[in-house]
């Protein structure tokens, strides 16, 4: 049995007209011989629609098991009218929720992990005849029975994990634009399309804010070594395909631009220099869920530093009072707490950076001949991110972009 995962996101499953195209696309891999499995989207902007519901009637914690089961509601609607659509044009299909098969998680609700997923009913079905199975992404169920889901874009990570338990061969994600590019398109008009990206660039890319892609769903797709290709639903066009590094001969320096609009900055001045005064200020940090990135510290002559470190602006406030708590506590001392809410994160990414030098002066260069002052700078392996000030983002994506050639790869 072929079996091929079709992933169709918001835009694609926008519309009862887009959910005819989705159909087609669909309808062209049965022709060839394909048991499908569609995992789709909740129609365009319907989670949206739904968060706001929640807020308005009161939610207080998106840990509430309620949360989950209202925001999960909108991949039943899409996964139910594209099954109509395919057996209105005579290709078997029926829709399965995630909690049907099921998709089991753990129970950290709005952002569970998959823990594993049956697909007896679904290879039972393709044996009885069935040509389209079609998958609630999104969704699971956790051990007490109630229905979790798997944080914002995670239907990516549905469709790279049924791929990966019911070894289909291969894992496309239909989405709104041709495949992943050297930078979002949407900021830079000429950004180029790529034909392959590394499952470890990719990872970068997602993490660092390319949402192209779940970063999950890059994990598990590199874990289990499931080929994804990105496509576009509005053309055909070929797209990218995400593979092992060994699978592309020509290795870009830089292979892409990814960035976090919403990022802020907290600085602890003149805390104690000893041992342990790092673990005593990040503990409660992490306890309290706070989602920490970039850190530097700077000392002075005088036996006292200044701490800086980077979180999301949503989780500054948390942050804050967390921090004051345990000056509070007496666990920690610092003179001032400063917060900058205007910041945001730019990185390039890239497996050529491994063995070239020279990539971080050019990057810092190209940012000081156009005024951007970096706040903060942190690196890997294969990817360089700073911290500069939100309202000069798109001309530090567009002058790195141009500063690399990312144009003319
Ligand atoms: P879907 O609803 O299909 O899951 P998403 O909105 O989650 O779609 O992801 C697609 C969007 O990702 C594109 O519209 C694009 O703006 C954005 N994006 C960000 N970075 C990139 C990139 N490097 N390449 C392609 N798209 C990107
Ligand atoms: N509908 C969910 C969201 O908007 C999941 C997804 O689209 O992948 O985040
Ligand atoms: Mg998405």
């Amino acid at each position: 049995m072929k079996i091929l995962t079709m992933k169709f996101g918001g835009t694609s499953v926008a519309d009862i007209d887009r959910i005819r195209a989705v159909r087609d696309i669909i309808s062209d891999e049965v022709k060839d011989g394909w048991n499908v499995v569609a995992v789709v989207s909740a129609m365009s902007k319907e989670t949206n629609k739904l968060i706001d519901l929640a807020k308005q009637a009161g939610v207080e914690s998106l840990v509430d098991p309620e949360y989950d089961s209202l925001i999960s509601t909108g991949e039943d609607v899409s996964s139910s009218l594209l099954a109509i659509a395919l057996n209105s044009i005579e290709i078997s299909a029926r829709s399965w929720r995630g909690w049907q098969l099921p998709v089991r998680t753990d129970s950290f609700h709005s952002n569970s992990k998959i823990e594993e997923i049956e697909t007896i009913k679904l290879i039972n079905s393709f044996k009885e005849g069935l040509k389209v199975g079609v998958v609630s992404g999104f969704q699971g169920i956790e051990r007490a029975g109630r229905i979790t889901t798997l944080g914002r874009g995670g239907s990516d990570t549905s469709a790279v994990a049924i791929a990966a338990a019911i070894n289909a061969v291969r894992c496309d994600i239909y989405t709104d634009v041709s495949g992943i590019y050297t930078t979002d398109p949407r900021i830079k008009r000429n950004a180029s399309k790529l034909k392959k990206i590394s499952f470890e660039e990719m990872l970068e890319m997602a993490s660092l804010g390319a949402n192209v892609l779940q970063t999950r769903a890059v994990e598990l797709a590199m874990r289990h070594k499931v080929p994804i290709t990105v496509l576009n639903s509005f053309s055909k066009e070929e797209g990218t395909l995400v593979c092992d590094e060994e699978e592309i001969m020509e290795k870009n320096i830089v292979s892409g631009i990814a960035f976090q609009k919403n990022e802020s900055q907290l600085t602890l001045t003149n805390v104690e220099d000893k041992p342990g005064v790092a673990a005593k200020i990040f503990g409660p940090l992490a306890s309290s869920g706070v989602n920490i990135d970039m850190i530097v510290q700077s000392n002075t002559e005088t036996g006292l530093t200044n701490i800086t470190f980077s979180c999301p602006v949503d989780d500054l406030d948390v942050a804050k009072k967390a921090i004051s708590k345990a000056k509070e506590d007496n666990q920690i001392s610092y003179e001032r707490l400063i917060d900058n809410k205007n910041l945001a994160k730019v990185s390039i990414v890239g497996i050529g950076m491994k063995t070239h030098a020279g990539v971080a002066q050019k990057m810092f260069e190209t940012l000081s001949e156009e005024n951007i002052n970096i706040n903060v700078i942190s690196t890997s392996e294969i990817k360089l991110s700073v911290l500069i000030e939100r309202k000069y983002l798109e001309l530090a994506v567009r002058s790195l972009h141009d500063a690399f050639g990312l144009q003319n790869l």
